[in-house]
């Protein structure tokens, strides 16, 4: 759908547009916003779905931003642009505002000519954007399942942020009990994994699946240079900077590709992203670039020791099998935090899930949820959910959102007709059949109790480190971070046991030749930026490490 007063510039966006995308979409353009919003209301009524909304600035009627906020209510998904004629500075802080707003997704400068591929690369950009999750593609998975069993969710959250295309198949649908048929495969284990390549798979394990899907599983009897346990945004930058600097490298990941991050629908303050990157895409990018430098990478194989054996650091892997190297990386980030109320517990997955759950954003549509948390995570993934639910309450326990929230966030939050702040308030119970119907929410100060309908809680309070497997030799901090560098000092020097003269180095653990980054480091700072620099700086100090010795 496009918008422009301008009849020139609107022929050339037509001609540009239906010549290159015409044969797989259907090309709307008009000089009129009320003609616009009328097709565009027609469409809804047809059942039709909107890629793409491009609309110029400044028209008589209503402005392009105007236009896409009305055309967003309309149809939520489709990816909203600014139309730029070249060199017209009065856009600049209308996009400011608007992206700010979360009234745009993005701008695109006009065409200035037939064929420009610039303006061509945005374009197919937009569109790939909104067919990952809206368009049809080739499923390498097809899962059927109970849609609401813990299991099927985890197994769609896996693929999702794995990056692998699969489609999951309510077991009670109609195309469910097709899929089944025509697989040969009953109801009886769930969920049932159907390979693109006809393999039939009745409720496997993780590392089941990643077989299934070619992907290593066991390490390689090889002393390699280096370990990096954990391949979210600090494992997956260690790996990159290690294995592009000469060092046989071996990165293990036991859950998905991306940490923490991946389950981030869109962030906004990553270097040379200036309109934002899905957590998923940027994990999916940096992994594609370790693994051109051929960096090795074993998945599902969670790592559950770690030992000196002379020079070599050994880590041990959950099936027995263990990994020896001359120095190790520990990047195993953080985990969620539970609620710990027993009855919540009991439905996760079934409508109460732990992070974003980028997975699960699209079966929102139309129904009341819930968000528990007063960080950023939590303020993305309620402006993302309230892109699909009918009604977004984000339930924080303090009593503002300043400390603890970016200021962009909290104006978007504001923004959103159909998301809600509730402050001072927890969640203290919740009940439903099979899946969660209902939450019981409790006001701090009054102590007052109420009972709200809900179909999902997204819970995003907070994280512990994922140290709990490692040895003592590695020194931590009261709530299991792992102490690094100058921490680890007392009185300037270095701790007891430390063996060698030098001190540690800056990132290094107590254990010689083990350095941890990121988020599971006691003092780091929560970011996926810091997380990678902290990696790149290390990878020097390992360098220097085994240099000495
Ligand atoms: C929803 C959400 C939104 C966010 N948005 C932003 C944002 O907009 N901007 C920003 O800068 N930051 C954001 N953050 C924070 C950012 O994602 C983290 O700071 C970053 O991911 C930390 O990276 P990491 O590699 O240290 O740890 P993690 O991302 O936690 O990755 C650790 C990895 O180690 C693996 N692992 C753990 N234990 C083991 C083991 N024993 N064996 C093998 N593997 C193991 C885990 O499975 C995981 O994949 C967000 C976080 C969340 C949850």
């Amino acid at each position: 759908m496009v918008v422009d007063d301008d009849p020139v510039a609107l022929g050339l966006l037509r001609q540009e547009l239906a010549k290159r995308y015409g044969a797989d979409y259907r090309v709307v353009c008009t000089g009129e916003v009320e003609a616009g919003l009328r097709a565009l209301e027609e469409l809804l009524a047809d059942g039709g779905r909107v890629a793409l909304v491009l609309a110029d600035q400044w028209m008589p009627a209503m402005t392009g931003v105007q236009f896409l906020t009305r055309a967003h209510l309309l149809h939520p998904t489709a990816r909203r642009a600014l139309l730029i004629d070249w060199g017209d500075s009065t856009t600049a802080e209308p996009i400011l505002q608007a992206a700010t707003f979360d009234q745009l997704d993005d701008w695109v400068n006009k065409p200035t000519q037939p064929g420009d591929e610039a303006f061509h690369l945005a374009i197919a950009g937009f569109l790939y954007e909104w067919a990952r999750p809206h368009a049809p593609r080739f499923q390498a998975v097809r899962v059927v399942g109970d849609q609401w069993s813990a299991r099927s969710h985890e197994m769609r959250d896996l693929l999702s942020r794995n990056s692998i295309p699969f489609g999951f198949y309510r077991v009670d649908s109609e195309e469910g009990r097709r899929l089944l048929a025509s697989v040969r495969a009953t109801a009886e284990r769930l969920p049932v994994v159907a390979l693109y390549d006809g393999r039939v798979l009745a409720d496997p394990s993780n590392t089941e699946v990643a077989e299934a899907l070619g992907v290593r599983t066991h390490p390689e009897p090889i002393t390699y240079d280096l370990t990096v346990v954990g391949a979210g945004p600090a494992g997956l930058a260690a790996a990159v900077y290690g294995a592009s600097e000469g060092l046989r490298t071996i990165v293990l990941e036991h859950e998905a590709i991306g940490g923490q991050a991946g389950s981030s629908s869109m962030i906004r303050n990553y270097l040379g992203f200036p309109r934002g990157v899905s957590g998923a895409e940027l994990a999916e990018r940096a992994y594609q670039q370790a693994w051109m430098l051929r960096a090795d990478f074993v998945y599902g194989q969670p790592a559950v020791g770690l030992r000196a054996d002379g020079p070599e650091r050994v880590v041990g892997l959950a099936d027995g099998g263990q990994v020896a190297s001359r120095a190790v990386v520990l990047a195993t980030g953080m985990s969620y935090r539970r609620l710990g109320t027993p009855s919540l517990e009991a439905l996760v997955g079934a409508g109460v899930f732990y992070g974003a759950a980028a997975s699960e954003a699209l079966a929102m549509r139309g129904q009341q949820v819930y968000v528990a948390g007063g960080a950023n995570s939590a303020g993305q993934a309620a402006v993302h959910l309230a892109r699909y639910a009918s009604h977004v309450t984000l339930l924080v326990r303090g009593y503002s959102l300043a400390a603890t929230m970016s200021d962009y966030l909290v104006q978007q939050i504001r923004a959103a007709p159909n998301l809600t702040i509730r402050h001072g308030a927890e969640v203290i119970d919740g009940h439903g059949d099979r899946r969660l119907s209902n939450l019981t929410l409790r006001d701090r100060r009054s102590g007052a109790t109420e009972t709200v309908p809900a179909a999902a809680l997204f819970i995003l309070i907070g994280a512990e480190p994922r140290t709990g497997w490692l040895p003592q030799a590695i020194q931590r901090d009261q709530w299991g971070f792992v102490v690094t560098g100058n921490d680890l000092l007392q009185e300037g020097k270095p701790p007891p046991l430390w063996p060698l003269e030098r001190p540690p180095m800056p990132f290094e653990a107590s254990l010689p030749g083990v350095f941890a980054v990121g988020d599971v480091r006691h003092g780091s700072i929560k970011r996926v930026a810091s997380a990678v620099g902290e990696s790149a700086v290390a990878i020097q100090l390992v360098h220097q490490h085994l240099n000495s010795g």
